[in-house]
């Protein structure tokens, strides 16, 4: 049986290094949760507008469109904890995988 806190981690964002995003605060993400892209995985919901309230604790993967990494299921993230940062200008989810 899977353990109940590795539970409430599965496509969770554990860490963002992208601080110029208004969701991010001291390296952690206060988005209420975030879509990750189709082409390529980048975070979809990195914002500079104004934006309040920021959400209290870690959001959670809302969709992921890139289906062929190995933690996606039907657009679920299953991986135990992303981690997003810096891809050139953009904000990636770097826990992506391809293969199995
Ligand atoms: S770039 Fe994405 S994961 Fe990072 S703080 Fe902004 S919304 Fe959250
Ligand atoms: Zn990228």
């Amino acid at each position: 049986m899977a353990q109940p806190e590795q539970q409430m981690e599965i496509g969770r964002v554990l860490t963002c290094t992208v601080n110029e995003c208004s969701y991010n605060k001291n390296n952690v993400c206060h988005a209420p949760d975030i879509n990750v892209g189709e082409m390529h995985p980048t975070c979809d919901t990195f914002t500079q507008e104004a934006v309040s309230p920021i959400a209290q604790g870690m959001p959670d993967v809302s969709v992921c469109n890139v289906t062929e990494c190995r933690f996606n299921l039907n657009n679920d993230c299953t991986a135990p904890g992303i981690t997003v940062a810096h891809h050139s200008e953009h904000a990636d989810c770097l826990t992506y995988r391809t293969g199995v």
